[in-house]
């Protein structure tokens, strides 16, 4: 088999937001075709790589024209005839050339087109599956974590907290797991409905209602009224990404309208974790704050995930590891860029026992391969929005082949938060 990269093209495609995202596709020597779609984010840490958008009247700016050189101009005559299976040569020959602490020189969207197509390619020439491909016993499927209330940047409703998921850990596999989660789903639905009126079931940009209450306590109290009515209470534990950063100004946070300090707002999740079946709270202080991060994971008794904090950075969460600021790591592979950089933080993480969530984007496309990726590392979480609307199904239905793939040999966490 020739496993020579041969050809490299980009376009321009649309996301789910009908935002312009780029689309890469790697030809082989031996006639493989592989592609992948670029996600992107709207509650975006400062820290992450770099999107390369063209600016202008364009599509409001966010072309990505720019993007598309980049790969056509810069990275292809680069990696033309570099072997697809090396794929930390080609991730290193990329970011050697772009030579920026945050890929702003090639952009990150292009390098992670390039890094998962290459990635595909060299799979597709095995006749492996991209899962397989990154460890041929991979056979762990994740609980998901299905984000069933938007607020935040990602919907026009009051609430501060962006997302409001829940995560049945009692189910026995994932095709259970995601019948779980569409049946609350749909029992939520039809309860809002009857209390807030047709309003209530707008959904925001995860596939998530978005109903117009205000506090996160309202919220958590309609997800166990749904949860419950549904039938599921010992099998479903909820879990928050708060998002943090974007309601953070001046030293404080604003919540329902009121003010809390950093030390008052985990006293907040102290008292949720109390009164909730939470399981898992992302992000629950703004970006920079390690030490507030260190001081939260202490004293919350739920998972902690780092995610605008780290942004799956290796050298931010080796700065965590060593302070102790979270205990877990939101694996977004657009954050950093390459495929390879990606999957050092994963294996950083798990060696230091951080739990590892595999995460879509807000803007995300009908490319599933972060399903691929969830299963190929192992990691036992994804969240990938609701279980409603194409870009969000894309990745569960994919984890549902791949567990019948899977057959006998899946596995599924039975003892994720105990
Ligand atoms: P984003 O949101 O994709 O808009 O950044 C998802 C998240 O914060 O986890
Ligand atoms: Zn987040």
């Amino acid at each position: 088999m020739n496993y020579s990269i041969a050809d490299v093209k980009a376009r321009e495609i649309l996301d789910s937001r009908g935002n312009p995202t780029i689309e890469v596709e790697v030809l082989t020597s031996a006639g493989i075709t592989a592609s992948a779609a670029v996600p992107s984010g709207a509650s975006t840490g400062i820290y992450e790589a770099l999107e390369l958008r063209d600016g202008g009247k364009r599509y409001g700016g966010k072309g990505v024209h720019k993007a598309i050189e980049s790969v056509m101009k810069k990275i292809k005559p680069k990696i033309t005839g570099m072997d697809a299976r090396h794929q930390k040569n080609i991730d290193a020959t990329m970011i050697q050339l772009d030579g920026t602490e945050n890929k702003s020189k090639l952009g990150g969207n292009a390098m992670l087109g390039v890094s998962i197509a290459c990635a595909r390619a060299a799979a597709a020439s095995d006749g492996q599956r991209l899962y397989e491909y990154l460890d041929k016993d991979a056979a762990l499927l994740p609980v998901p974590f299905f984000n069933i209330i938007n607020g935040g940047k990602h919907a026009g409703n009051p609430l501060e907290f962006q997302e409001f998921m829940i995560a049945p850990t009692g189910a026995k596999n994932f095709h259970e797991a995601l019948r779980i989660g569409a049946e609350v789903y749909q029992t939520l639905r039809g309860q809002l409905l009857k209390a807030y009126g047709k309003n209530s079931i707008n959904v925001g940009d995860e596939g998530g209602f978005a109903p117009p209450i205000k506090t996160p306590r309202d919220a958590l109290d309609v997800l166990v009224k749904a949860i419950t009515e549904a039938g599921y209470v010992d099998d479903v534990k909820i879990a928050l990404d708060v998002a943090a950063s974007t309601f953070y100004k001046d030293g404080f946070y604003t919540v329902s309208g009121e003010k809390y300090s950093t030390d008052e707002l985990i006293e907040l999740y102290r008292e949720l974790a109390a009164s909730y079946p939470l399981a898992s709270i992302e992000d629950p202080l703004q970006e920079e704050d390690y030490h507030g991060f260190v001081k939260a994971t202490k004293l919350i008794p739920t998972q902690i995930v780092g995610d605008d904090l780290f942004v799956t950075n290796p050298t931010r969460l080796a700065k965590g590891i060593e302070m102790g600021a979270c205990n877990a790591l939101l694996w977004k592979v657009n954050q950093i860029g390459t495929l390879s950089e990606a999957l050092e933080a994963a294996s950083m993480a798990k060696k230091n026992g951080y739990g590892v969530m595999a995460s879509h984007r807000s803007g995300d496309t009908e490319d599933p391969w972060v399903a691929d990726l969830a299963v190929g590392i192992g990691c036992g979480q994804i969240k990938s929005g609701a279980p409603a609307r194409g870009e969000r199904t894309a990745k569960y239905n994919q984890l549902l082949r791949i567990e019948d793939w899977l057959g006998s040999k899946a596995k599924f966490p039975q003892s994720l938060f105990g």
